[in-house]
C-alpha cells in the first residue's frame, strides 16, 4: 500500500529532546485525524522508546543521535526508533515486564510492556556495541483491540 506520510527526525540523545520526539509525532498523527486516544497511545509508545535511547544508550560524555523515522500508511503507522550506542545483550530479558538494568534509578522496567500493549506490533533488533533499533506498528483503524 502507498504511503500517505513519512517523517524523519534526528538528534542528539538529551533528555530535553524526549518532548521534541513526543511533539513531533502527535504533529505527524493529526495530519491522519485518527481518534485521540490513539495519538495517546503511539506518543507513549515512542516517548518510552526514544527515553530508553537517551538514558541507555550512550554514555554521559557521548555525542549520540537518536533517529525517530515514522511512515504513515492508510491503514498503518510504522515507526523506526534508532540508536547507535551501546546495544542491549539479551533482548528477551530487557523485554520481560518490570525488568530494568537501573533499578537504584527508580526505573520500573515497565518501557517495553508499555510500547507492547499500546501498539500493534513491536520489534527490537540489537547488537552490542552497535545500537539498537525499535520497529513498532500501529493499526490506524478502530480495530485495534481495546487493552485499557
Ligand atoms: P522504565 O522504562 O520503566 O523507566 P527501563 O527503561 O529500565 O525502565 P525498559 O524500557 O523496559 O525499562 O527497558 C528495559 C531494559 O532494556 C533497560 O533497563 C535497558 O537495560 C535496556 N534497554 C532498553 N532500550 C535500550 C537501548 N536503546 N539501548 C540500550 N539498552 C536498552
Ligand atoms: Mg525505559
Amino acid at each position: 500500500m502507498s504511503i500517505s506520510n513519512m517523517m524523519e527526525l534526528r538528534f542528539l540523545a538529551k533528555a530535553e529532546n524526549e518532548a521534541l520526539a513526543r511533539t513531533a509525532i502527535s504533529a505527524l498523527l493529526v495530519t491522519a485525524d485518527p481518534p485521540l486516544s490513539l495519538i495517546t497511545e503511539v506518543r507513549t509508545a515512542v516517548s518510552e522508546a526514544v527515553t530508553n535511547a537517551i538514558v541507555h544508550a550512550y554514555a554521559a560524555d557521548q555525542n549520540g543521535y537518536v533517529l525517530l523515522r515514522a511512515c504513515m500508511h492508510d491503514d498503518r503507522i510504522e515507526l523506526d526508533v534508532e540508536d547507535q550506542g551501546c546495544g542491549i545483550e539479551d533482548i528477551r530479558l530487557a523485554m520481560q515486564p518490570f525488568y530494568t538494568s537501573q533499578p537504584e534509578r527508580e526505573r520500573t522496567g515497565m518501557g517495553f510492556s508499555l510500547m507492547q500493549s499500546f501498539m500493534d506490533g513491536v520489534t527490537v533488533r540489537s547488537e552490542p556495541g552497535n545500537g539498537t533499533t525499535v520497529s513498532m506498528t500501529k493499526l490506524l483503524g478502530n480495530d485495534a483491540p481495546d487493552i485499557m
